[in-house]
């Protein structure tokens, strides 16, 4: 085999990419508009993504997987682009125009009647930890390792994974999500976001 074939087999197992959107760019109006994805998706998520892939290179992280990274490295500027790579990754493809389920249904379901009293509450919980979450940041459903369904607020780049849970659905906080559609309004469009939520996927993670 040639080396410059080696170099390049090498270097596309070693890139992290963006996610393929399982929908158009404007299949989320008007919960998140076209332009939002555009910007959000195409140029914030972009970047940490090209970012990530020139922060790895050469480091004792390079050819870990994405959870690897963001459960194991050190906080600094590698951890924050894999964090972001990971976190918008799940955040745009938990999303679907017409959702194959608008709520959970079996073990996700019963979890969450357990731990929070219902989905209802479940989504007051989390809408009040999004608005009060200060400056740039995230809000999940995470799960432990027994089972045990949790609401966490993590600032800038950090992911549930940092404690050893795994995430199942996040809210982006950081303004660049939400203020081309809803400007200061953080209340209306974490309330909105629910809509496009499809539980199937959210399911499919626990
Ligand atoms: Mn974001």
């Amino acid at each position: 085999m040639s080396t410059l074939l080696l170099t390049t087999l090498i270097s596309f197992v070693m890139t992290y990419e963006m996610p393929k959107l399982p929908y158009a760019s404007n299949a989320l109006e008007p919960v998140i508009s076209q332009e939002t994805i555009s910007f959000h998706y195409g140029k914030h998520l972009q970047t940490y993504v090209n970012n990530l892939n020139k922060l790895v290179l050469n480091t004792e992280f390079e050819g870990k997987t994405l959870e690897q990274i963001v459960a194991t490295a050190p906080d600094g500027v590698l951890f924050n682009n894999a964090g972001q790579v990971l976190n918008h990754t799940l955040y745009f493809l938990q999303f679907s125009q017409k959702p194959i389920k608008n709520r959970p249904t079996g073990k996700l379901s019963d979890a969450i009647e357990r731990c929070f009293g219902g989905l209802e509450n479940l989504k007051k919980e989390m809408c009040k930890a999004a608005n009060s979450l200060f400056g740039s940041g995230w809000v999940w459903l995470a799960v432990d390792s027994v089972g045990k369904l949790h609401i966490t607020k993590e600032a800038n780049g950090d992911n549930p994974l940092r404690n050893k849970m795994k995430p199942l659905l996040g809210i982006d906080v950081w303004e660049h999500a939400y203020y081309l559609d809803y400007q200061n309004k953080r209340a209306e469009h974490v309330e909105k976001i629910w809509e496009i939520i499809d539980w199937s996927i959210v399911e499919s993670r626990m």
